[in-house]
């Protein structure tokens, strides 16, 4: 059979952070990169996750028998198997983290096989993808705050996005100082789920000060009722979003049926690139707009295929690693990131040598 699969491989790495970073709910100082190469015929497909060594574990242990000896053309058919065989360990979290690394390197694999950049096999909807520079960690100071933003709008990325709610009352001065290093571009927060509901409709008052036009997890994003309150009491000029943790199709379909964000988050090395383009067909039938989660090299060409893309999160920690760590990371121009259709599939390839170093 052509394109029968015929190899499983899998690494996981860790990357120390250049400076400890912390969110709203969470602090790190480095990230795991779980890689899977898929191979058939003698070509190499590539997908990935930031998760934890033991989805590297899984893939290994029971993903790879999994998809062996299928084709690399019959996706949904390899997807259904990996999805059964985690039943018993719980079809969300670190078995979702291993499936979409598997699912990303048969999507890269599969468009390798017929020579084609991703986005055209897929079929592609725009040639570029507006970006947001993404990072301003609660553990900057001040300075380190105002540099990375600035410096976002200095490459011409219109927008940008910091961290918020590990200290509440710290909040309105360090987004203030933001906006004063930025001038007019738009101001993005991410609370990452750290305020409780009233706190969070008192600051984005507070916030509309200071022209935010995006309020992210404002309250835990399990609270679908909290966020639909927040989406209805907060400015007309503030945009609610949450997502980012959605694993598979009915969490993004509860989000959406509860009228709980204005832009619904996807990222797919949680729910796979086969999940992200169904949340992008679900966004589009609820008439909301999509916006991809961090790890932008492997959102690329996705989102060049899925028109509720609005735009990609540009995020620091993960554009780092990516640079670092593949071949053909594309940078972005005048704000934008293009794919290179001089290269098949998603366009990047592992640096086996620099990875090496970081292998756990
Ligand atoms: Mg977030």
């Amino acid at each position: 059979m052509k394109g029968t699969i015929e190899d499983v491989q899998v690494r996981a790495y860790r990357i120390p952070t250049d400076d400890p970073e912390a969110d709203g709910t969470y602090r790190w100082d480095s990230t795991t990169l779980v890689v899977v190469h898929c191979r058939a015929g003698g070509t190499a497909g590539l997908g990935y996750s930031y998760a934890d060594a033991a989805a590297a574990t899984l893939v290994k242990d029971k993903l790879a028998g999994k998809v062996l000896g299928r084709s690399a053309f019959n996706i949904p058919g390899c997807w259904f198997a990996m999805a059964g065989s985690v039943r018993n360990l719980g079809e969300q979290g670190i078995a979702m983290l291993a499936i979409s690394a598997v699912d990303t390197a048969l999507w890269d694999l599969k468009a390798k096989l017929v020579g084609l950049p991703l986005v055209d096999l897929l079929g592609g909807v725009r040639d570029r993808v507006p970006v947001y520079g993404s990072g301003g960690f609660t553990s900057y100071t001040i300075e380190q705050l105002q540099h990375q933003l600035a410096g976002w709008v200095e490459e011409g990325i219109i927008r940008v996005k910091m961290k918020i709610g590990t200290q509440p009352d710290k909040d309105p001065e360090r987004i203030a100082r933001a906006r004063a290093a930025i001038g007019s571009a738009q101001l993005f927060v991410d609370a990452n789920g750290a305020y409780d509901r009233k706190q969070a409709l008192a600051m984005a008052e507070i916030f509309n000060d200071y022209q935010v036009s995006w309020f992210e997890e404002p309250v835990v994003h399990h609270d679908l009722e909290g966020l639909r309150l927040i989406r209805d009491r907060a400015p007309a000029t503030m945009e609610i979003s949450a997502g980012e943790y959605g694993f598979e199709l009915d969490y993004f379909r509860r989000m959406a049926e509860a009228e709980a964000v204005d832009v619904l988050q996807a990222d797919a090395t949680r729910c796979g690139i086969t999940g992200f383009l169904q949340a992008a067909n679900l966004c589009q039938a609820f008439h909301l707009p999509l916006s991809s989660h961090c790890a932008p090299a492997l959102h690329l060409h996705p989102c060049c295929a899925a028109s509720a893309v609005r735009h990609m999160e540009y995020f620091h920690d993960h554009v780092r690693i990516e640079r670092m760590l593949f071949d053909g990371v594309v940078v972005p121009v005048a704000g934008e990131l293009a794919p290179d259709r001089s290269r098949p599939g998603l366009g990047i390839e592992l640096k086996e040598d620099v990875a090496k170093r970081y292998e756990i």
